[in-house]
């Protein structure tokens, strides 16, 4: 899956998901990438995520949801996105899966579970597109 969020220059902000369904591939099925508060989520007031994993699991904990609301709540980006994780991965230890919070000011963070790091890509007037990778969560989580 490819999440996206942009703030553009009148400080709306946009959320995009592609995904090619992974290891569910399958007919008919939707997945998690299109529906809000699963795959991404966006409120201008607050902040915006996206999520990568097992769509199958993410759709049952709407992560990006989560995420936005705990920013809403007074986190960070980076609390936010491992809230998000961490409420699927008490369920589900075998989750495998990323979320990314951004702030309505451009402070972004990555969470992620499952894998050993996770690497996504930044750009912005203030920085130069960079590469950033964030270490997963260990498995006790
Ligand atoms: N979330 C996607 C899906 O389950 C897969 C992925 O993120 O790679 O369709």
């Amino acid at each position: 899956t490819i999440g996206m969020v942009a703030i553009d220059a009148n400080n709306q902000i946009h959320t995009g998901t592609s995904t090619n369904g992974a290891r569910n591939k399958i007919p008919g099925r939707v997945g998690d990438s299109p529906i809000a508060g699963a795959g991404s989520y966006a409120d201008n007031e607050v902040g915006a995520a996206v999520a990568t994993g097992d769509g199958d699991i993410m759709m049952r904990f709407l992560p990006t949801f989560v995420a936005v609301e705990a920013m809403r709540a007074g986190k960070t980006p980076a609390e936010a996105a491992a809230e998000a994780v961490k409420r699927i991965v008490k369920h589900y230890k075998d989750f495998a899966g990323a979320v990314i919070a951004v702030n309505r000011l451009g402070h972004y963070a990555a969470a992620c579970y499952g894998m050993p790091d996770f690497p996504f890509v930044v750009s912005s007037p203030a920085e130069a597109t960079t590469v950033k990778t964030v270490k997963c969560m260990p498995a006790s989580a």
